[in-house]
């Protein structure tokens, strides 16, 4: 017997180009296939040949189905084979040392300079993760005090607090450094007093060749009084910009020179920089390692997570703890996350969104929390790509498409299903021989979700329906070629012209045209359309109808549009517009 006959070997090839299907994407490999039928049918193997030519055939068949359709075959047939696998949750490593501390307490610590982007995400899930785990606090600290060069702003402070709070991180406590000066001279002047900082006034150049050549620069000899004098003198505004900075000795032979002898408070003049919080009230601020040092220990920091650029702030803070008799948090240092295709750098971003390069700080070119957020990427689909990747020394390379299929995994079950048409073009079907009713569910595996029903109606002499239907799917389209509207009925080209196809009803029933591989295509009943804009991931806007149910959905939904692809709800009026996420 032709093996194309063969009825049960047909059904076997059936069965398995569907699970292979459904587990590879929506697209069967034929290659695979072989194999495995041989393995159950022995017999074949001196037909290998007009076996590939069955199961291509097969294969070209199953894949003409969309994914969806391709799972629920699998789920009504053989359902056992779709057991969920459980889904092997990772775990985070545990803490070093957390036995020795009552309450684990970590921080986030961002410049309110910009809004938030992937780049900061590590850093907030691990910490905000690990501090749920362990039943202790989180922190977030805004660290704010650099009032001229990567000036914060109003807006961000809240923009950054709505990030986390998108993100799922609740905030124990929330501190603001530029509340905090006064903690921050008083220990200056321990530091100072103990001899263990000092007051500088050399020029960088003649500091730094100093340093180089590991010696020390005249300031550092004098005697604590002399420095606590200078102090003073800076507090009250002897000096200008520039003129004098306060450093924190180390060890001059420290193999590093930019550990040695490290910068600690310097002056802004905020007469012309004034501080968005505090205005001029202040001409001394500390810089990073002093008040990010201190406010680690005095806010009970038992970890801190972050990414090993901080190593070495590590290393000149130590000298600090050491002088005022404090232990180091444990300091955890991850490798680099890249995320290949983001745009990060945030001084790009805020001059793009400046000059209206951007549409804004969610354009959603940008790899911002705003932007994702808009574009329907779910903060579940971001943490569980991070907490895969976890704590790891090594640099990590991810893509959009990683996090992509994260967020998919998510979106599938949790989306409802519509009929969207991008660039429509009308497609009239003649002799259409009666009412017909569409009944599409919300979703193909939870028929208890609902349906979207629309009847269409013949009308005239040639009992005739107009539908919308996308260019793209009109491309493939020649006549006397089949073409099925999905759970409608198949219909046949006649007529293609530029703007228009013109078709004849062919049958209802699906298994008429199963056989010939018709591509299934989305429809909207012609006057039944409702205006739709998607916005793209490259900003441009894609045009469309959608179909009408979706008047009914509310902003921020997301929803998938068969065939098309993922997209987040933004406004729904006399028209809708959507932001596209992925395929
Ligand atoms: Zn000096």
């Amino acid at each position: 017997m032709a093996l194309e006959n063969d009825r049960n070997l047909r059904d076997l090839i059936r069965k398995a180009a569907l699970l292979n299907a459904v587990s590879h994407d929506g697209k069967a490999q034929a290659g695979a296939m072989v194999g495995k039928i041989l393995g159950e049918k022995a017999e074949l193997r001196s037909r290998v040949k007009e076996l590939s030519v069955a199961i291509n055939a097969v294969v070209n068949e199953v894949n003409s189905l969309s994914l969806a359709e391709q799972k629920a075959i699998v789920e009504a047939n053989w359902p056992e084979t779709q057991k969920k696998e459980k889904a092997e949750e990772k775990k985070l490593h545990p803490l070093p040392n957390a036995d020795k501390y009552s309450t684990i307490v970590t921080r986030f610590s961002p410049n309110p300079d910009c809004v938030l982007h992937l780049g900061s995400a590590r850093a907030i899930l691990l910490s905000h993760e690990y501090a749920r785990i362990y039943n202790g606090k989180f922190i977030l600290r805004f660290e704010d005090t650099d009032p001229k060069i990567k000036r914060p702003s109003l807006k961000f402070y809240d923009n950054i607090r709505q990030d986390l709070k998108w993100l799922g991180c609740k905030v124990d406590e929330e501190y603001i450094q530029s509340d905090r000066l006064p903690i921050y001279y008083e220990y200056t002047e321990k530091l100072i007093e103990g001899g263990n900082a000092y007051v500088c006034e050399c020029p960088p150049e003649e500091f730094r060749k100093k340093t180089i050549a590991k010696q020390p620069c005249p300031c550092r000899v004098l005697s604590a009084a002399e420095n606590l004098e200078r102090w003073h003198r800076m507090l009250t505004g002897d000096y200008t910009e520039g003129q004098a900075v306060v450093r924190v000795r180390t060890d001059l032979e420290n193999p590093n020179p930019a550990v040695r002898d490290w910068p600690a408070l310097r002056i802004i003049d905020t007469k012309k920089y004034p501080h968005p919080r505090v205005g001029s009230k202040y001409i001394v601020w500390p810089l990073y390692n002093l008040a990010a040092g201190l406010d680690d220990h005095l806010m009970g920091m038992t970890h801190i997570i972050r990414g090993k650029e901080h190593y070495t702030n590590m290393v000149r803070q130590k000298y600090m703890y050491d002088y005022l008799g404090w232990t180091y948090p444990e300091a955890i240092h991850y490798g680099r996350l890249k995320i290949t295709g983001a745009f990060l750098s945030k001084s790009k971003i805020i001059q793009g969104v400046k000059e209206g390069l951007y549409t804004g700080y969610d354009d959603p070119r940008l790899g911002t929390f705003a932007a994702l957020r808009k574009r329907g990427i779910t903060p579940e689909a971001i943490k569980k790509m991070i907490i895969d990747v976890g704590i790891k020394s090594n640099d990590v390379t991810l893509s959009w498409e990683n996090l992509f299929a994260y967020n998919r995994k998510i979106l599938d079950t949790t989306s409802d299903r519509y009929f969207f048409v991008p660039q429509p073009v009308e497609l009239k079907v003649l002799q259409v021989p009666k009412s017909f009713k569409a009944k599409l569910p919300l979703h193909p595996e939870e028929p208890q979700r609902g349906f979207r029903e629309y009847t269409v109606n013949p009308e005239g002499e040639d009992k005739a329906v107009s539908f919308w239907i996308s260019k793209k799917d009109t491309e493939a389209l020649e006549p006397e070629k089949m073409v099925r509207l999905m759970e409608l009925f198949n219909v046949k080209v006649e007529k293609k012209l530029d703007n228009s196809v013109t078709a004849k009803f062919a049958s209802e029933s699906y298994e008429d045209v199963r056989k010939i591989k018709v591509q299934l295509i989305q429809w909207i009943p012609k006057g039944t359309e409702f205006q739709s804009q998607i916005v793209m991931p490259d900003a441009s806007v894609t045009q469309g109808f959608a179909e009408a149910d979706c008047k009914k959905l509310k902003p921020d939904v997301i929803i998938q549009f068969e065939r098309f692809g993922f997209v987040r709800i933004d406004e729904v009026s006399e028209k809708i517009i959507a932001y596209y996420a992925h395929k």
